[in-house]
């Protein structure tokens, strides 16, 4: 409670904004970019960018874990619950399109598809109905891989198996320095996913890129702290790591979550939606732990898919190029009760998050 009315008191905004004024670039624009949705969430709700000077722009990356999955792996999903196992997932995959049919689409057709608020959810389920087969559709970044692991790690029972659809954020942040017009002058990294991976895994970012890089918390304050500390380095034309979220992130992070993570997971290239392949940036389950692959135990690997909708810009969206108001379909065909694209399904969705505070 203390904490939150520190984060949140305005009087302390007002002078860093203040210092983010006299810092940033009175010329030029810099384009300081985020990867997470709930960054996202706390700078459109509390209407940060309209606080900004305007040569200071924040832009949102691929932060949104049911918006970059695949459709081929939605396509899985489904084609396992279309087979009869009874598919668990986290309430916001549900409604995300594969290359035609959701999770949901398939449940309205008979299919036994159930919410779920973790994988012990679902070693719980199968472990009550013995006879039935059940499958968790494993997506999230490295904040919700350490629990997927976890229950893989005990020996769940032989009748539930995992769809690891996991993935990694560096290498998401890696790929948005490769995209030549982007020109991105430094990172907000998200601090829930480092106190899972540490400070040090953004290492590459300053050394590598020459990129000022902050991890940074997500009260109003933490995320203007975090554009001042990139300004100030900006300023005296520096790059380093640094640490806003101190009171929650390590520098070696969560070392017990990382281990579990590499006893259960290979990391893999992967499919990212509209992205295409990454290098190493998803997770895998082992070879010790074949037995629990829902792709090998019911025949369901599926290579490629469907991405976008037509007309639907989310690739251009999850990589900050354009502002979901610049998609033709924002708020007219695509809509968060009807939504076309997947940045609109999830509550972490940059679409979805500027839907619900966007006035005609
Ligand atoms: S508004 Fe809808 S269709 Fe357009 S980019 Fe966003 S989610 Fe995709």
């Amino acid at each position: 409670m203390l904490e939150k009315s520190i984060f949140r008191d305005p009087d302390l905004a007002k002078r860093v904004i203040e210092k983010i004024r006299e810092t940033a670039p009175k010329k030029d624009v810099v384009k300081i970019c985020h990867v997470c949705g709930t960054h996202e969430w706390t700078i459109t709700h509390y209407g940060l960018r309209s606080l900004l000077p305007s040569t200071v722009e924040v832009i949102a990356g691929p932060g949104c874990p049911v918006c970059v999955t695949p459709a081929s792996e939605v396509d899985e999903a489904v084609a396992l619950a279309l087979k009869g196992v009874t598919v668990t997932c986290f309430g916001d995959v549900l409604r995300v399109l594969g290359s035609e049919k959701s999770l949901l689409d398939a449940k309205a057709e008979g299919a036994d598809v159930r919410v779920v608020y973790s994988a012990m959810d679902a070693v719980r389920m199968a472990e009550k109905e013995p006879n039935k087969e059940f499958a968790f559709f494993a997506i999230g970044f490295e904040t919700t891989a350490p629990s997927t692991a976890i229950e893989v790690l005990r020996k769940p029972p032989k009748n539930l198996s995992f769809l690891v659809s996991h993935r990694l954020i560096p290498p998401a942040m890696e790929l948005l320095l490769g995209i030549g017009d982007l020109h991105i002058d430094g990172f907000i990294a998200p601090g829930h996913v480092s106190t899972v991976i540490g400070l040090k895994a953004y290492e590459v970012f300053p050394k590598a890129y020459r990129m000022p890089t902050v991890v940074a918390g997500f009260e109003p304050l933490d995320v203007l702290f975090a554009i001042y500390m990139i300004l100030k380095q900006l300023r005296e034309g520096v790059a380093r790591l640094e640490n806003e979220y101190v009171r929650a992130v390590s520098w070696e992070g969560n070392i017990k979550a990382q281990e579990t993570m590499s006893k259960a997971f290979n990391i893999v290239d992967g499919e990212w939606r509209g992205l295409g392949k990454l290098p190493s940036s998803k997770f895998a389950l082992k070879e010790d732990y074949a037995i629990y692959d829902a792709r090998e135990k019911f025949g369901v690997r599926i290579t490629s898919g469907r991405d976008l909708p037509p007309g639907c810009q989310c690739h251009l969206v999850m990589i900050g190029k354009i502002k979901p108001t610049e998609c033709p379909l924002f708020m007219k065909a695509c809509t968060p009760q009807k939504p076309v694209g997947a940045c609109m399904v999830s509550i972490e969705g940059t679409c979805r998050i500027w839907a619900k505070s966007y006035t005609v």
